[in-house]
């Protein structure tokens, strides 16, 4: 892969706060953070998102991010935590490496949900439930 930060990251080849690393993940703290502790968690082996990620890879991230959450929790004194995945433009992805957000939440951190809850037509929830057990 040319010109993949988050390859460069894991490589050593580009500077990071590195957190914790193992046989398939590396974590790093973002330099954009959305609280105290926002943390990424990538595979090593580059993948571009999550619809062709290998599973023991998806699985091995998830577990890392676990880790940054309890210590989270303790370390930083969070009262929550948000996962957080982008995949495609569309879904606000900006690196195109596989990449979990491990975002500690605090009680006053001012965040919002980026959509309004709101009750959606129950035929169409029907259709879409058609349409996606169709392919799975
Ligand atoms: P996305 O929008 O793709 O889900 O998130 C990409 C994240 O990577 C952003 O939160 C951004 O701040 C972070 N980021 C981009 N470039 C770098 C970098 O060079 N180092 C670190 N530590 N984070 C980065
Ligand atoms: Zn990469």
């Amino acid at each position: 892969m040319g010109e993949c930060i988050f390859c460069e990251i894991v490589e050593d080849q580009a500077p990071a706060r590195r957190l914790i690393e193992d046989e398939r993940t590396l974590a790093f703290l973002d330099i954009n953070p959305a609280t105290t502790g926002h943390a990424l968690v990538v595979p090593k082996a580059h993948a571009d998102d999550l619809l062709d990620i290998p599973v023991e890879d998806l699985t091995a991230v998830t577990v890392t991010a676990q880790r940054l959450a309890r210590a989270s929790m303790t370390a930083l004194e969070a009262d929550g935590v948000n996962l957080l995945q982008a995949t495609r433009a569309a879904a606000f992805q900006t690196v195109f490496h596989m990449h979990v957000h491990v975002i500690p939440r605090y009680a006053e951190d001012g965040i919002r949900l980026p959509w309004i809850p709101t009750p959606g037509d129950p035929e169409r929830i029907d259709e879409t439930a058609d349409r996606l057990r169709a392919a799975l």
